[in-house]
């Protein structure tokens, strides 16, 4: 038996209090798209294992390849010493992404990248000797980790940060992007973030976003041409963009990558969730050969960062596995089949009387009620239709592993309509 007593007494989980703890559902085993409860009962995934579990789980070759890779090394240190893994990660990195993206740093998680990507765009003005361009400008319903640097430019409300204000360097928030995907972008709709641009260049080092996706900071998807319009500025005022596909990025949004909606491409890209088909920790910065010149440039003559477990060979090991897969699958069709049914499936809740929108991009689903939902009770009314989802606030959403089936599909979007239209 797995000791839930000692867990809520003793273990903290992501957002979790240890006095009121919420609950937290035994998982024994996982297997394609279901995880195991512990009494046996199998939960469609419908997160992914938050957007990384791309292939579902027990893959035999995302298997294979770990233990392969764990009987020649498991690890071995990536200061002044290099392998076959991870240069053979960074060829596929560099082929896959948009063209001026050419170097690559290998970081051990998500908010770890952001940081990265940060400190480049840093360094990077530094070495230009414009030391005073050192702020950022961000969203407003961003979300980039919950590291010190990376939380500075999560929204600055929704996020709590204010918990932490007097240590969180003070960037510049434009609004949340208003245009929808399938919208335009008008003047007026990017006149705020220009007018911040204008304003502020002076002491910005880049703008942070997500392209297209705005994930945990409340599932919005934006218009193309907004990401453009982003673009032309930084070209325009001389500012870095550094766009963090963590979540969006291999194919979540239709895209391989979400910048690829609005032909861009940044000067930073951070990678990180869905890069080891959520078998392991690992993430990634690229930068352009100006951005890394530069960086090398400086006074420093080096980039200032190299975490101990940087570019760990299971990890990249399994990394080339999953991407992989991915190609040799079509993804493409899988992602668009599963946006087809969760368009389908999830149109009558646009009815409900509880509920405000639902949108759907790529093999992502996003219902927004209009009052927060009582997660508790939601949680439990969905596992009891065995389907595992974890909705914040007002929103419900799922972006299932991109192997599921329409049958499982429909179990899943049937679970949500009648889970919701009982709230
Ligand atoms: C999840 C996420 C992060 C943080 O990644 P971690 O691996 O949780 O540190 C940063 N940016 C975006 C867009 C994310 O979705």
């Amino acid at each position: 038996m797995i000791d839930l007593e000692f867990d809520k007494k003793h273990i903290w989980h992501p957002y979790s209090s240890l006095i009121n703890p919420p609950p937290v559902y035994p998982i024994t085993r996982a297997e394609g798209v279901r995880i195991y409860l512990e009494d046996g009962r199998g939960l469609i995934d419908g997160m992914s294992s938050w957007w990384s579990t791309l292939h579902g789980y027990n893959v035999p070759e995302l298997n294979a390849a770990m233990q392969a890779q764990m009987e020649k090394m498991s690890h071995v240190m990536f200061g002044g010493l290099t392998h076959e893994p991870a240069i053979e990660l960074c060829k596929k990195l560099v082929a896959l992404t948009p063209e001026p993206l050419q170097k690559v740093f290998l970081a051990d998680s998500g908010s770890v990248s952001v940081e990265v990507a940060i400190k480049m765009a840093l360094q990077y003005w530094q070495s230009q000797g414009r030391p005073e361009k050192n702020r950022l400008l961000a969203l407003r319903n961003g979300y980039h980790g919950d590291t010190f640097g990376a939380m500075a430019t999560c929204d600055p409300v929704n996020g709590m940060h204010h918990l932490f204000a007097s240590q969180l360097t003070q960037h510049i928030f434009a609004p949340a992007p208003a245009p929808k995907f399938d919208e335009s972008c008008t003047e007026e709709d990017i006149a705020e973030l220009q007018q911040l641009v204008e304003r502020n260049h002076q002491q910005l080092a880049a703008v942070i976003l997500e392209p297209i996706v705005q994930g945990a900071g409340g599932m919005r998807f934006y218009s193309p041409e907004y990401l453009k319009r982003v673009r032309e500025l930084c070209d325009t005022y001389n500012l870095l963009l550094i766009a963090d596909e963590i979540a969006t990025g291999f194919g979540r949004s239709g895209k391989l990558f979400a910048c690829e909606h609005a032909g861009i491409s940044p000067d930073i890209l951070t990678l990180g969730k869905a890069l080891t088909g959520g078998t392991m920790t690992l993430a990634a910065t690229l930068c352009t050969d100006e951005v890394a010149q530069g960086i090398c440039n400086g006074e420093a003559g080096v980039f200032m960062h190299g975490p101990t477990f940087m570019g760990n060979p299971m990890a990249c090991a399994v990394a080339n596995a999953s991407i992989d897969l991915l190609l040799q699958r079509d993804w493409q069709q899988q992602v668009s089949d599963i946006e087809q049914q969760l368009r389908q499936e999830l149109a009558p809740l646009k009815n409900a009387e509880s509920v405000a929108d639902v949108r759907v991009l790529g093999a992502i689903g996003v219902v927004e009620m209009k009052q927060p939902v009582n997660n508790r009770t939601l949680q439990e009314s969905l596992i009891e239709r065995g389907v595992w989802l974890r909705p914040f606030g007002k929103l419900v959403y799922t972006m299932p592993p991109y192997i599921i089936n329409s049958s499982d599909l429909a179990d899943l979007t049937k679970a949500m309509n009648e889970a919701l239209c009982v709230v």
